[in-house]
């Protein structure tokens, strides 16, 4: 069967009768399992449920009722997003046997819009790593150079969009879950502004650092995607309405700020190349390239790791045995907690949580918390005045290329410094954007852009012109 591959494409297929949503489903799971086989990157595939989306689309078609805007489009779901009758481990085994009673609203939204779920894709436990590599049921592979890790927490979402089997994915970014592995696979991915998107049905990690948004092949695509999963839900109080074609002026020329503190310590130079001609071609395009100062960037990632596992210490506190997952019985009520507990959840939970109870206990509470959170109100006041100067700010994603699985495993704060160019958004509740720049020692490498509030399109009208140049 002929190529299915990008949302427009799926569109004109089904509205010339190229191809059934049935045909381009079939093919999609066909791929899901080859990929699977291969790179690992789904949890379970959801055959019943595509077709019958399939289906119903086709009878939709056959009446000539009008195609919704992602209409048969095959996509990929990452397990921590719940999507109705299908099991949610959040891959963890505290739930491997959850089956999701209703449907995430950003799910609920794209099914709605005609999307034909085909799986649930493979993430570090909980959403807590940056290689996949924390997952319970096994790490991902990079199809790219499968020796190698995808990223993470989104590692099978980069995957199974990257190897073609789903057009878009839907992931979720805390810390650069979203942007990291989009970089990594030679994906775009987009972590929209705190509130665009409904976080209603995500297993949440930590509330504050949480959002939905999609990974894709091409900017045109993620942007189609966003529209549809972005606006207010009453479900969740934090979100917002939003209407991107109010904020969708362009701004000629584009002012793209450039912080030095990006470009220092620990930032790999074959990674520092791609990342320099990138913004050259952006130069040459018309941009303007200014400097500017983020000068709290050096405090980020502490602030992000007492605020992520401070709040994870909270959010998990559900599973207890009781409510949700796995349970297991000891001796009294403390006992069956401790069993539960110690069982169900992985290394890396665990020392997370042990790092939040601690942050938060009445000693410590104002060293570590709230300290964090004033550094949290700096780093937004750096944005806030670099932003004065300039549209969007840009750099690297990752300060390293895909390193190899196993290389980062016993060391978890090399593991964590992976982040640093990434979490400062997710302090600030910014929308960011990964967009493929080239490639570094021959392994994909991302553009990442920050933009102010809810000025998603600049992200998608710098990231065009970036796609759309040759290198
Ligand atoms: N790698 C980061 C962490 O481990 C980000 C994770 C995420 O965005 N979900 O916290």
């Amino acid at each position: 069967m002929t190529n299915f591959f990008g949302i427009t494409r799926v569109r004109e297929g089904l509205l010339t009768k190229e191809f059934s949503a049935r045909e381009i489903a079939s093919e999609a799971l066909r791929k899901a399992g080859e990929s699977n086989a291969k790179y690992n990157s789904y949890i379970s595939i959801s055959e019943e449920l595509a077709l019958s989306l399939a289906d119903a689309l086709d009878e939709k078609i056959k009446k000539g009722e009008h195609l919704p805007a992602l209409a048969g489009v095959p996509v990929s779901i990452k397990d921590a997003l719940l999507v109705k009758g299908e099991r949610c481990t959040a891959g963890s085994l505290m739930l491997e046997d959850y089956t999701a009673p209703y449907d995430a609203t950003a799910v609920a939204k794209i099914k709605e819009a005609g999307a034909v779920i085909i799986g649930k894709t493979n993430m570090d436990e909980f959403a807590m790593g940056g290689s996949n590599e924390n997952s319970a049921y096994g790490p991902v592979k990079n199809p790219r150079s499968p020796e190698r890790v995808p990223g993470g927490s989104s590692g099978g979402s980069a995957a199974s969009v990257a190897d073609e089997s789903a057009v878009f994915s839907l992931g979720s970014d805390t810390g650069g879950s979203i942007r990291q592995p989009a970089s990594f696979c030679g994906v775009t991915g987009l972590k929209p502004t705190y509130g665009a998107v409904s976080r209603h049905g995500l297993i949440a990690m930590a509330s504050s650092l949480d959002q939905i948004g999609p990974l894709a092949r091409t900017v045109e695509d993620a942007e189609a995607v966003f529209r549809v999963i972005s606006g207010k839900d009453e479900h969740d109080a934090t979100s917002m309405e939003y209407n991107p074609e109010e904020n969708g002026q362009e701004l000629k020329p584009l002012r793209i700020g450039v912080p030095k503190e990006y470009f220092g310590e620990g930032l790999a130079s074959a990674v520092k190349k791609v990342i320099e001609q990138a913004l050259e071609r952006l130069a040459k395009s018309g941009a303007v390239l200014l400097e500017v100062e983020l000068p709290s960037t050096a405090y980020a990632l502490a602030a992000y790791y007492m605020i992520n596992t401070s709040e994870i210490s909270s959010n998990l506190s559900r599973y207890d045995g009781a409510r949700y997952g796995y349970s297991a019985q000891g001796q009294d009520l403390f006992s069956s907690y401790a069993a539960t507990r110690g069982k169900g959840f992985g290394n890396e939970v665990k020392r997370r949580i042990i790092l939040g109870t601690y942050a938060l206990s009445a000693g410590y509470y104002d060293a570590y918390y709230v300290k964090a959170q004033k550094i949290r109100s700096l780093i937004k006041r750096d944005f806030d005045r670099a932003f004065e100067k300039v549209d969007i700010i840009a750099g690297p994603v990752s300060p390293v290329v895909p390193f190899k699985i196993g290389e980062k495993v016993s060391d978890p704060l090399a593991m964590y410094l992976v982040d640093m160019y990434t979490v400062p958004a997710n302090l600030a509740g910014l929308p960011a954007i990964s967009v493929p720049a080239g490639t570094a020692e021959g392994l994909p490498a991302g553009l990442h852009m920050i933009a102010p509030a809810f000025r998603e399109n600049l992200l998608f009208a710098a990231g065009k012109i970036l796609q759309n140049m040759q290198y």
